[in-house]
């Protein structure tokens, strides 16, 4: 962890960055007496975590979702108009955590965090990821003062979350590869504070997947200190940019596909998974000369595709922000080859066998051929954010490739 951090520093970006004071607790069976480690605090929980963890009745927010509660804003409307006190605690995940660190913001309130999986990095992080009319927006939120890890809950977690955990820690590659990219195309500012502190960790845990998946408690607490560093990265920052590239956009993008349609995505490190799966093919692209069919997609394919997804009004939102992008004035391939290279080779099996041991296969295999198409096709248009899919899009290839992003 990054204990030995000063309070606020100048980077070798330019900017002078400030370190939140984050309390981390690591306590073994913390759960059969969580009220000892929060002063007078509201808990948010849910139907399973409930079941978990005894909190105060009369301090306890429960959310209702089936199979799971949504970080939607009736639910952060919800939590504000039932809090009890001034801190509020999330027991749960992402969902809960985003809820809670979003609601606390809206209601002036502080915030805390008791995770119940090493599912996601954003236990740390300054933003929450919330559904506003069934549009995913990244808002700002509180950071915790207090983040309570208790191992023996997290090593216990459903598998899918721990699946869910290593998908949302292998995107950090991509992002990672998509900043230096961005960098380059269009002058992004990049600071290289935030992968310093990550790397390193990143490659153990990345390695030690099929212990994470084994319950390890050791490659749990691993993956749990990774997640907590790359949140961290996030508020330091001030931005999701050292945590989310193309494969957070293809992940955004089929979680609103599915809420649009009144479905449960599946959880959000599994989407980023496939996401982060994608995004390395379309780097495999880049780096090995992979020969494509230089194709343009038309606007009104765009549009097509976006209103089948989201309907024609969305569609035109997401239409006029693709328009506003910032294009690259020129693009110098050997250059980006060149510079993204050495991260490139050193992370790519790494990533990959980490996909494989969540069986990342399984979770494409849900979907029809067609849909996954799409999807590529226009993932690019929901944010401003430059990618490696926009790269993709600029150079023709980007439909191409989303046809043959299984055989590249
Ligand atoms: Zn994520
Ligand atoms: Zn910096």
């Amino acid at each position: 962890m990054q204990k030995d951090l000063k309070e606020s520093f100048k980077c070798t970006c330019g900017k002078v960055h400030s370190v939140p004071k984050i309390e981390i607790v690591f306590e073994e069976n913390a759960f059969k007496n969580i009220d000892d480690f929060f002063e007078n605090a509201t808990y948010l929980v849910d139907e399973n975590t409930a079941k978990l963890v005894e909190t105060p009745a009369a301090r306890t927010i429960k959310l209702e979702g089936s199979p799971r509660v949504l970080a939607t804003m009736e639910n952060v409307e919800k939590v504000m108009s039932q809090l009890r006190s001034d801190l509020i605690v999330s027991v749960g995940s992402g969902s809960l955590t985003d809820i809670a660190k979003y609601a606390a913001h809206l209601a002036g309130k502080s915030f805390s965090c008791f995770p119940t999986a090493p599912s996601v990095d954003g236990y740390t992080s300054c933003v929450a990821a919330i559904l506003v009319n069934g549009e995913k927006t990244t808002a700002q939120a509180v950071v915790p003062k207090k983040v309570v890890v208790d191992m023996t809950i997290l090593s216990e977690a459903p598998i899918d979350l721990l699946r869910a955990g290593i998908g949302d820690i292998a995107a950090k590659v991509t992002a990672r590869l998509d900043w230096m990219l961005s960098n380059l195309l269009i002058g992004e500012p990049i600071c290289d504070f935030a992968w310093d502190q990550l790397r390193d960790e990143l490659e153990v845990v990345l390695d030690d997947s099929e212990r994470v998946l084994s319950r390890s408690k050791e490659a749990v607490l691993r993956l749990m200190n990774v997640l907590l560093v790359s949140g961290l990265n996030i508020t330091i920052v001030g931005n999701s940019r050292p945590a989310s590239g193309a494969e957070h956009l293809i992940s955004h993008t089929l979680e609103m596909y599915h809420e649009a349609i009144n479905e449960i995505p599946p959880f959000h490190g599994l989407s980023v998974a496939m996401g982060t799966y994608v995004t390395l093919k379309a780097y495999r692209v880049i780096f090995e000369d992979v020969r494509l069919k230089r194709t343009c997609l038309t606007n009104e394919e765009r549009f097509r595709v976006l209103s089948d997804f989201f309907g024609e009004e969305k569609a035109k939102r997401f239409m006029n922000l693709y328009e506003r992008k910032i294009e690259p004035k020129q693009i110098d391939l050997d250059h980006v080859r060149r510079t993204l290279k050495p991260t490139y080779e050193k992370f790519l099996e790494k990533v990959e066998s980490a996909l494989e041991a969540i069986r990342v296969e399984e979770l494409f295999a849900q979907y029809d051929p067609e849909f996954i198409v799409k999807l590529i096709l226009v993932s690019n248009t929901i944010r401003e954010r430059c990618t490696v899919l926009d790269l993709l899009d600029q150079l023709c290839l980007l439909k191409d490739f989303a046809r043959k992003v299984f055989e590249v």
